[in-house]
């Protein structure tokens, strides 16, 4: 902690507010302030825009070999400062050490991936139909980014953006989540010293997201926007957009359908459950919300999970055994409050957890519900919390129509044994990705992202970085 940066980073140096304001970071396992970081205002935000608009030109043309070597200098200094930045994360988050420790390794590897992928940019050449003029065509990065993270996954939502923004040869400012500045200051301190040319990225900590965003979305010096984040901000940020015609990409919130179909292998499908629903204490826009479980299979899989969701270990994340951190503030904990609350006034069972604890910390208890009523909020709602939300469903087009029934589109859970099957309703569920017998699909070498309000564009893969980059056609005349 005592050498991690909490100014702002703009144009390589570090910067206090130019109003000196600063904000709190809170530990979500005790509710006491673990330091305050520079509090970046308007003034602070154009300074950025500027350092970053400045050194675009410079950096786009940066050979694509340097801008790779950068990133894996990054990813090596990242690994060898894995435990640094796994408690730096769980102090300000709350995660258990060793999922702070998997996300550690996880952001990470998109440095990996996008370093590769920098010296792979294509472009093409070809002979018009007219059989006589040509077509060159090349990459350009699309030009300064604004990148905008959550606080659920600290480091991982900055590199999944950062790593193809870098390889682009694009030059950004970052605007992490108030609750987690920590992450992205320690990750521009160690791009800084991986050799990244001062002005490519610049980091804006702030508790005042609308008032240094908007005037960069509308200024013109921005062209592209990057936002993870909910489905309502990510509307309003669209609109903005709108009137300087930014490029967008879009990462937003889900409403994960989990189906057990009868012939599912239920050791699977409850292994799939923890992982989907427990990943980061359910505060993931992957995390399953609505279980749909087959008539005949799910009392067996309701007691089955309950069990597992009762073994697990609550407490501060830096405590050895805990398996379940603190939910991120107590808004984040009074809204799945009021949701499991919601759900037992319309009738479902309680089979364990459900009781929020006396004490300090924001934590909630794995909990599983089942005879939950559809009408209840959290069918459409992100729980963002440890509840497994438990329907049952007669038959495949009934489960179908109702996993597709929700504005949201991000993942869904398909469990079953029957090959068809899984093809059968994984290419009818409206969804950008599918967890087939398994309850994580995260990985940085495949396309992640939505389809309806879950968002525009995918993250990592081979097209994460098409995402920074523009076409540029050149005609040329043959006589
Ligand atoms: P959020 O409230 O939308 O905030 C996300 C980021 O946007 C934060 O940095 C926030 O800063 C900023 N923001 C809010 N209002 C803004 C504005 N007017 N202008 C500019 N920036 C603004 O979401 P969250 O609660 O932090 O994160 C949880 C959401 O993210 C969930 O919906 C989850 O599903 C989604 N998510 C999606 C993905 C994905 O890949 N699809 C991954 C992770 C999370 P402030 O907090 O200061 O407002």
């Amino acid at each position: 902690m005592t050498d991690t940066p909490t100014q702002l980073f703009i144009g390589g140096a570090w910067l206090d507010a130019a109003d000196g304001a600063t904000m709190p970071v809170d530990d979500p396992a005790t509710g006491e302030i673990l330091c305050h970081v520079a509090d970046a205002g308007p003034r602070d935000a154009r300074l950025a825009e500027a350092a970053a608009v400045q050194m675009q030109e410079e950096w786009a043309l940066t050979a694509p070999r340097a801008r790779s070597e950068i990133l894996r200098r990054a990813y090596e200094i990242i690994l060898e400062r894995a435990d640094e930045l796994a408690h730096l994360m769980t102090a300000e988050m709350g995660k258990p050490l060793a999922e702070a420790r998997g996300e550690v390794a996880y952001a990470a590897e998109f440095f990996r991936w996008f370093s590769e992928e920098a010296v792979r940019i294509d472009g093409g050449a070809g002979i018009l139909p007219d059989g006589r003029n040509r077509m060159l065509l090349s990459r350009r990065p699309v030009g300064p980014c604004l990148l905008i993270t959550p606080w659920n996954f600290p480091l991982a939502m900055g590199t999944r953006k950062i790593g193809p923004a870098i390889a682009a040869g694009c030059t950004m400012v970052l605007k992490p989540a108030p609750q987690t500045p920590l992450s992205s200051l320690a990750l521009a301190a160690i791009l800084q010293e991986a050799g990244l040319p001062d002005g490519v990225l610049n980091v804006v900590t702030t508790s005042r997201a609308g008032q240094v965003c908007e005037p960069l979305l509308r200024g013109g010096g921005i062209r592209k926007l990057s936002f993870t984040g909910s489905t309502a901000v990510g509307r309003l940020l669209l609109a903005q957009s709108a009137e300087a015609v930014v490029r967008t990409s879009m990462e937003l919130g889900g409403n994960a359908p989990f189906i057990v179909f009868e012939d599912a292998d239920l050791d699977k499908a409850v292994d799939g459950a923890m992982l989907a629903k427990m990943r980061n204490m359910g505060e993931a826009c992957t995390a399953a919300n609505r279980f749909f479980v087959h008539h005949s299979v799910a009392e067996e899989f309701g007691r089955r999970l309950a069990e597992r969701m009762g073994a697990l270990v609550v407490g501060p994340g830096t405590r050895d055994g805990v398996d379940v951190g603190p939910l991120i503030d107590r808004t984040g904990r009074g809204k799945v409050e009021a949701l499991v609350t919601d759900a037992v006034e319309r009738g479902a069972r309680v089979l364990v957890g459900g009781r929020t604890p006396e004490g300090p910390g924001c934590f909630y208890p794995p909990t599983v519900l089942t005879d939950v009523s559809p009408e209840s909020r959290l069918m459409d709602t992100e729980i963002f919390g440890p509840v497994a939300a438990i329907l049952t469903f007669d038959d495949e087009d009934e489960v179908i129509r109702r996993a597709n029934d929700t504005p949201w589109g991000l993942v869904g859970y398909v469990f079953t044994e029957g090959l068809d099957r899984a093809l059968r309703v994984s290419e009818r569920i409206e969804v950008g990705m599918v967890g087939l017998n398994t309850g994580l699909v995260s990985n940085p070498a495949a396309p992640f992202g939505g389809v309806k309000q879950s968002g525009l564009g995918r993250e990592g893969g081979r097209v994460g970085i098409d995402e920074f980059l523009e076409y540029q056609y050149l005609a040329i005349p043959m006589r």
